[in-house]
């Protein structure tokens, strides 16, 4: 069985055929940098680089292009508000959307376009527009005529008179009709701006996609992505420009990713519970965060909660604990692996992720092959070439995934924690006290909080 992939456009699933054989043309809308991203921006730039992983395990070059919306309204906000240039910001926030999203070792795209970058092909598009009579200025501003695209709606599924209802003409605006959309604003005094035939202003926010994967990727493309609230106005919006003016499919696929929650209730500034990567990943190994996010399947809504990111600190751990435990065994010994069980856990993972990229019973795979790895640790006739199978399951196909089970050196793990507990109950019971308050030191200062109970000593690891 191939790839299936989820399409939005036609809501099937569909074999999924690249345009160039061996190739992987991919579009994934970025964030908007004016603060740090939030995990409803952390899950989009997570799951498609699983989908970028999965495509080149399976041999496919992939050119993957994200953009950074460095110029907007919310962005010339915050300029005002923290007096500080845009271009200042913009540079200040995709610096931390690197660092954060490197955490959750998100690979950087191919090609990160900034709008501001990507001036001249935006204006050309937006004129070539004008020029077929699919937009028109006024005051200043550009706007896209809505109804002369005749597939409008075809990606959300709504008809062009349902829009209607719902659409309105804001203050300011002179449109000939409240469904047109902003292809080109005029600056205000002060602001930011950039010189076009139709006085100096800036993009809309459509348009910068649009002209973005032209430039980058072509007039076809094989995958465009999102989150499932971009799909509607700004994918919609995206599809109408650029097909308008190429008149031919923009792109074959279009993957969204469900919403995020939070206790289950909608995360939003309104309700305050807006949890931002840069302070979760304080909180919690980046590893486990992005693992977490891979438990659910992409489309599907995900919920967030300390108690469940908690539950995924075990779990990773179990996962790890066995990794662990077989390169110990082991001790680098480089014997070839026993094929047939790599297969056993291979084909199933792979059939996963062919079922549109279904991380979370991808991740079911690899705890079937910790688990039977644990059983092998203990029957004394396992060979090496077994064990070895094992170590490269729980090796190659967390990378898949984008996570790593081998223990990063500076940091304590379970079984050390254990070990050293064990050593402190046997000083204890010697009566070498200052040993085992040395070890309670030490493990306090790994954030490691030990409790004394009537059933003996319990930890827990303290949010260092
Ligand atoms: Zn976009």
């Amino acid at each position: 069985m191939g790839l299936n992939v989820y399409n939005t456009l036609t809501r099937k699933k569909e074999p999924f055929h690249p345009i160039e054989e061996g190739k992987v043309r991919m579009y994934v809308c970025g964030p908007t940098v004016y603060n740090y991203i939030h995990i409803g921006n952390a899950r989009p730039a997570v799951v498609f680089d699983t989908v970028r992983r999965y495509f080149e395990y399976r041999g496919y070059k992939v050119n993957y292009v994200s953009n950074f919306t460095d110029v907007d309204d919310r962005l010339i906000n915050a300029s005002k508000a923290r007096h500080q240039s845009v271009p200042e910001i913009a540079e200040q926030f995709i610096k931390a959307y690197k660092e954060d999203t490197g955490a959750l070792n998100v690979q950087p795209a191919t090609v990160h376009p900034r709008a501001t970058e990507t001036m001249p092909e935006i204006i050309a598009f937006i004129n070539k527009l004008v020029e077929s009579g699919f937009a028109y200025e006024s005051n200043g501003d550009v706007y896209f005529r809505t109804r002369k695209f005749k597939e409008y709606g075809k990606l959300s599924h709504q008809s062009i008179d349902d829009l209607k209802a719902g659409a309105r003409i804001q203050i300011g605006e002179d449109k000939e009709d409240p469904l047109d959309f902003a292809l080109w604003k005029a600056a205000k005094p002060g602001e930011i701006k950039w010189n076009s035939p139709w006085g100096d202003g800036r993009p809309g926010w459509h348009i910068e996609c649009s002209a973005m994967v032209e430039k980058y990727l072509g007039d076809t493309i094989d995958i465009h992505a999102g989150g499932t609230d971009l799909t509607f106005p700004h994918h919609e919006n995206e599809i109408a420009q650029s097909e308008s003016l190429h008149h031919q499919t923009m792109a074959h696929y279009w993957l969204h990713n469900g919403h995020i929650q939070i206790n289950h209730e909608k995360m939003s500034k309104s309700i305050g519970n807006v949890i931002l990567v840069h302070d979760l990943i304080k909180k919690f190994d980046p590893q486990v965060v992005r693992f977490f996010i891979l438990t659910v399947q992409y489309r599907h809504p995900i919920n967030f909660s300390d108690a469940l990111l908690n539950d995924a600190v075990q779990a990773f751990g179990r996962l790890k604990t066995a990794h662990y435990n077989l390169s110990h065994r082991l001790n680098e010994s480089e014997s070839a692996a026993n094929e047939t069980i790599v297969e056993k856990y291979r084909k199933p993972f792979i059939e996963a992720m062919n079922d549109d990229f279904n991380t979370a019973n991808a991740i079911a795979v690899l705890f079937d092959a910790a688990r039977d790895a644990n059983i092998a640790l203990q029957n004394e006739s396992s060979t090496i070439e077994e064990l070895q199978a094992y170590l490269q399951v729980l090796t190659e196909l967390p990378a898949v995934l984008g996570l790593t089970l081998a223990d990063d050196t500076d940091r304590i793990v379970d079984r050390d924690v254990e070990a050293l507990i064990q050593n402190r109950e046997e000083a204890r019971k010697n009566r070498a006290f200052d040993v085992a308050d040395a070890i309670r030191d030490q493990l306090k200062e790994a954030g490691i909080i030990l409790e004394d109970t009537p059933q003996g000593v319990r930890w827990k690891r303290g949010n260092v």
